[in-house]
């Protein structure tokens, strides 16, 4: 009866299988195979965007993107995500400047022009939960400052925004396919892009800056390997069975819990399509009654395993000396009330009833 916060989605052993057959007969298991290559062809269906490059995971493609555009200096970003998008800023040799949050857990357009320095060269956002940020104040706001936009897609797998993929707004996202992921490749991810010339850059990134016979630059090994399109193609085949039911158990959970005292759901953002990806929930201790933290235990003791996500902030990483953390006091206080409740397409409406009883219990 165990319950963890999500299950990764499978094909049959059966649909693998028949996948991976004619690896068999190419030999070839990686390096841009046929398998690759039609993966990256429904994908940009998929996505609904003009250009897609692979990756063997979502943190690297999101570093060579920010390598690939060639940033220097400081980059705004939120506090609120995974370690990885941080991480890759540091990694690219970049400086995260953080900028606080809004209710719906995305970055604050109205506080990021006051960050803004000379130095400044990039935004860097993310969609949380599969939440859209404000695309069209930040691309105004770039465009005024001459700041590439690169959002951090991992969550936003199938998500639309007012018809078009959500992979075509910025210059630069990245779409991550782990396996606790909405679409997964086992680990694996993707850039979308809105400059087709930048191709060639982010191809030399993923494969150590070689180029024929040149050394054009200091690449890293990013490539996604046969396998992993193999099972991609698979899960792609079911990708819109796998959100109409997580569709359901989303939608259970509203009904259980939005009416209730300390308890808020997840602002959806009007005009998207949903992809359902989380199911969090912020508790205020002061009208519910308990704090997060034991929300999560009294539920760990029923073999429920929600997930404290993001806590903490990526701010909150002990190389840096400084507190960051206060700089954005929404950002902090929502770590510490967020929880995400478990949610995938297996979870059944009854699971869903058990988990919210004890909740609300
Ligand atoms: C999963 C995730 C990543 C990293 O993606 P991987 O494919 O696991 O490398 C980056 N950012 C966010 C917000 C994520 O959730």
């Amino acid at each position: 009866m165990k319950i963890n916060v999500t299950r990764s989605s499978m094909p049959s052993y059966e649909e693998y299988c028949q996948q991976i057959r004619s690896i068999w007969d190419t030999v070839h298991l990686t390096n841009m195979g046929p398998l690759h290559n039609e993966l990256k062809g429904r994908i940009c269906e998929y996505l609904k965007v003009d250009n897609a490059e692979l990756f063997v995971n979502g943190h690297l493609a999101l570093y060579c993107a920010l390598k690939a555009l060639e940033l220097k200096g400081e980059i705004i970003t939120t506090p609120f995500t995974f370690a990885s998008t941080t991480n890759a800023i540091v990694q690219a040799g970049c400086k995260p400047v953080y900028c606080d949050i809004k209710p719906d857990y995305t970055i604050d357009e109205s506080k990021l022009e006051a960050l803004i320095t000379e130095k400044t060269c990039a935004i860097v956002a993310v969609h949380v939960y599969g939440n859209i940020c404000n695309v069209e104040a930040i691309q105004q706001i770039a465009d005024r400052h001459g700041l590439k936009v690169i959002y951090d897609a991992a969550h936003a797998f199938g998500v639309e925004y007012r018809g078009k993929g959500i992979g075509s707004y910025g210059d630069v996202s990245m779409f991550s396919f782990h396996a606790t992921k909405v679409f997964h490749t086992i680990e694996g991810g993707c850039l979308t892009f809105r400059d087709s010339a930048l191709a060639q850059k982010i191809a030399l990134h993923r494969n150590f800056g070689v180029s024929g016979e040149e050394l054009e630059c200091f690449g890293s090994n990013a490539k996604m390997n046969e396998f992993q399109a193999a099972m991609g193609l698979c899960n792609l085949r079911h990708i819109d069975d796998e959100l109409a039911l997580r569709k359901e158990a989303f939608e259970r959970y509203n009904l259980r819990l939005s009416g209730a005292d300390g308890i808020t759901v997840l602002p959806v953002t009007e005009g998207i399509k949903q992809n359902y990806a989380y199911y969090p929930i912020l508790v205020d201790p002061q009208h519910f009654g308990a704090d997060r933290d034991a929300v999560a235990e009294k539920l760990a003791k029923h073999e429920i395993y929600a997930r404290k996500y993001f806590y903490p902030l990526v701010s909150e990483n002990k190389e840096f000396t400084e507190d960051l953390a206060s700089a954005t006091p929404f950002a902090k206080a929502v770590s510490r009330n967020i929880l995400c409740l478990p949610l995938f397409a297996q979870l059944t409406v009854e699971d869903v009833d058990r988990i919210c009883d004890i909740i609300l219990k």
